[in-house]
């Protein structure tokens, strides 16, 4: 048997990036995955990644000739779903190689003395005699004993769905909860086209975006339910919009979770991070940096936790959830509402949308008038639906509710069934982005 202070499972962005904050604090760190490393994170090649996150997470910024570097742009456009209109924000991202990415984080997180176990998959938990969280149970019959499990397993979550614990959501991440990816790799058949810069269609969920090779481009559409379902979502897309004339190179998709996170990250003994607690920007479905906002806190509360040989209790663990549930969470709790009124409505809604800057709107772009007041005059002069209003307005309400319920999150586990109970009820009422699908069969 081995003891360590954490073991985490999963390397990908989130475990191995927690991994080597960890390290750095001077912990006895173990990571495990079920993937050789040589097959890690092969799912997604290309990514984005905001380049002001470097210096926000203390990376050094990736550059022309690094191995993971592929490009950069520094302004992302939309357009509305009739084709009429356009929006440009600035933005900085960084176009990488995820699995080099995660090698890059990996061999940092060596330096700090973490160890990797590939080809190793959790089994179970190990508990101690007075019944805690004391280490894991691998498939190969190997037990590794840790004060701290950490579950950074991505979608299948598979540490969190067996923790027992009122406090603990053990839910499945199920198609209804996920955002299926599908991603097209083309080569412009016009050579004087080239997309350097993201483009995106929210109406269709849909973008063009640049990949390594110069004379082409991805384009991606994201969709609930499945795989097949996002194919359809693409074709439509496709004969709604008319993109410059590509031959397709191949084909990748993904998931990334979709849905509201478990209200609380911690338990005796443990911790769960990135996809497996559904960390991903509402906006985009982007969960890498979006995940990291949680962890950098959580590796000091974690380092206090574990000092002088302490066991990490729910309790000591807790300021993890008050830190990003009163932050991002919040934030995203009321976004991920919105969103859910905002999808719902015609291509001509979402035209005005864009032709008033109601929600989609240009850095340059003065707005005059209340939000509420545009789109109420939009009603009168026929040019915006009263359903889309009802809708919009209904999502914004129940949104704003629930940034301040997230913004009150309870500084103590006692009250915590108390805020769970409105958490639960404003959730029931905000829906989820899957009930606006109706053409899934
Ligand atoms: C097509 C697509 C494009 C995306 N593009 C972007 C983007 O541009 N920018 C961005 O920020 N985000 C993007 N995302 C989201 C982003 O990829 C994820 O949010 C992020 O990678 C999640 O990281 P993670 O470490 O939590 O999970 P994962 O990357 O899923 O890593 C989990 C790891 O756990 C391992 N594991 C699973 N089960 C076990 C087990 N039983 N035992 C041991 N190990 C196990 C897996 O092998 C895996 O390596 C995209 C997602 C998709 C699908």
């Amino acid at each position: 048997m081995n003891n360590y202070d954490v073991i985490i499972v999963g390397a990908g962005t989130a475990g191995t990036y927690f991994a080597y904050l960890l390290g750095k604090r001077g912990l006895k760190v173990l990571v495990i995955d079920k993937d050789k490393e040589k097959d890690l994170a092969k799912r997604l090649d290309i990514f984005h990644f905001t380049t002001e996150s470097f210096a926000r997470f203390n990376l050094p910024e990736s550059k022309a000739g690094d191995e993971e570097f592929v490009s950069k742009f520094s302004y992302i456009y939309s357009r509305s779903a009739l084709d009429n209109y356009e929006k440009k924000n600035f933005l900085e991202v960084s176009v990488m190689h995820l699995p080099l990415f995660i090698k890059r984080l990996r061999n940092k997180a060596i330096k700090e003395n973490v160890e990797f176990k590939f080809a190793t998959e959790f089994k179970d938990l190990i508990y101690d005699a007075k019944g805690r969280i004391s280490g894991i149970e691998t498939k190969d019959e190997k037990s590794y004993n840790a004060r701290l499990v950490v579950d950074a397993s991505g979608i299948p979550s598979v540490v969190r769905r067996v923790v027992k614990d009122p406090y603990m959501e053990t839910f499945p991440i199920g198609p209804r909860d996920k955002f299926y990816v599908f991603l097209k790799y083309v080569k412009l058949k016009d050579p004087n086209i080239k997309i350097d810069m993201s483009l995106s269609w929210p109406y269709y969920k849909s973008w063009i975006a640049p990949q390594q090779n110069k004379d082409g481009a991805i384009v991606g559409v994201g969709a609930n339910i499945s795989v097949d379902y996002a194919r359809k979502c693409m074709k439509k897309f496709e004969d709604s919009i008319k993109l410059p004339a590509y031959d397709l190179q191949y084909e990748e998709w993904g998931a990334t979770p979709y849905r509201r996170p478990p209200y609380s990250f911690v338990s005796d003994g443990f911790l769960v991070l990135g996809d497996a607690a559904c960390l991903t920007q509402p906006f985009n479905g982007e969960g890498i940096t979006a995940a990291w906002v949680q962890s950098t806190p959580a590796a000091d509360v974690v380092a206090n936790a574990l000092k002088d040989d302490k066991y990490p209790t729910k309790e000591a663990l807790w300021p993890i959830n008050v830190m990003y549930q009163t932050g991002e969470g919040a934030l995203f709790a009321g976004q991920r509402a919105l969103l859910v009124g905002a999808v719902n409505m015609s291509k001509e809604d979402n035209d005005y949308l864009y032709a008033n800057g109601i929600i989609f709107k240009s850095d340059d772009e003065e707005v005059k008038g209340s939000v509420a007041g545009n789109l109420i005059k939009g009603v009168l002069k026929g040019k915006f639906s009263f359903a889309a209003l009802r809708s919009l307005m209904g999502a914004s309400s129940t949104g704003n509710k629930l940034t301040k319920h997230y913004k009150n999150y309870p500084t103590s586990p006692e009250k915590y069934f108390a805020w769970k109970k409105k958490a639960d009820r404003l959730w029931k009422k905000a829906g989820s982005m899957a009930d606006n699908v109706k053409d899934a069969d």
